[in-house]
């Protein structure tokens, strides 16, 4: 039977977790799915059939899984931004707040090239923190971020005025409330 689920269709809703009162949206269903990856893909990538990209960077860790589809489909490199610690080369880092406390991410200083186009991929986008501490590591190699890919948008954390405030070019694939 066709299906006409949409991307939105495949996640789920983990209620109280990491903690009491957090809807997490779930987007390991979506990937479990082979229709709904495969639609995930497609329309992250849609925007930008025909632009020129050089490498798909991914955030630690579901951007891992989609940015490595997307880079595949594009035959382009996938450059990751891991959590502190976790790479092992010569790495820039940046620092970032979350709502209890700091983060840093990190990036292979030599992962990027000056002016390499970039695609920025996430699984979802909330306070945008995580993204643009992702941007300001991949434009101090001199990356150009061509755009920043995400299923999921959740409006009203702001992350998306945020990252269009950067300049940034922002697609989300569905939104939760
Ligand atoms: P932000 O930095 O506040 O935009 O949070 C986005 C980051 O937190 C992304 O790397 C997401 O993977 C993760 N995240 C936050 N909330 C959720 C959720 O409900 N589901 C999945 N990931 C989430």
């Amino acid at each position: 039977m066709p299906s006409s689920k949409t991307v939105k269709d495949y996640i789920r809703t983990i209620v109280d977790f990491p903690h009491e009162g957090i809807l997490f949206r779930d987007v390991t269903t979506l990937f479990a799915d082979p229709r709904g990856f495969r639609l995930a893909i497609d329309q992250l990538l849609h925007p930008y059939v025909g632009e020129r990209i050089d490498k798909v960077v991914g955030l630690e860790a579901r951007g891992f899984i989609l940015g490595g589809a997307i880079a595949h489909q594009l035959s382009v490199g996938f450059v990751p931004i891991r959590k502190k610690g976790k790479l092992p080369g010569a790495v820039i880092s940046e620092e970032y707040t979350l709502e209890y406390g700091e983060a840093v991410v990190e990036l292979h200083d030599d992962a990027i090239s000056a002016g390499e186009n970039i695609l920025l991929v996430d699984d979802l986008l909330a306070t945008g923190g995580t993204a643009e501490a992702g941007i300001k590591l991949i434009e101090r190699l001199g990356g150009r971020i061509i755009g920043c890919a995400f299923v999921v948008d959740l409006p009203e954390l702001g992350g998306r005025k945020r990252i269009e405030a950067m300049g940034m070019d922002v697609h989300t694939l569905c939104e939760f409330e």
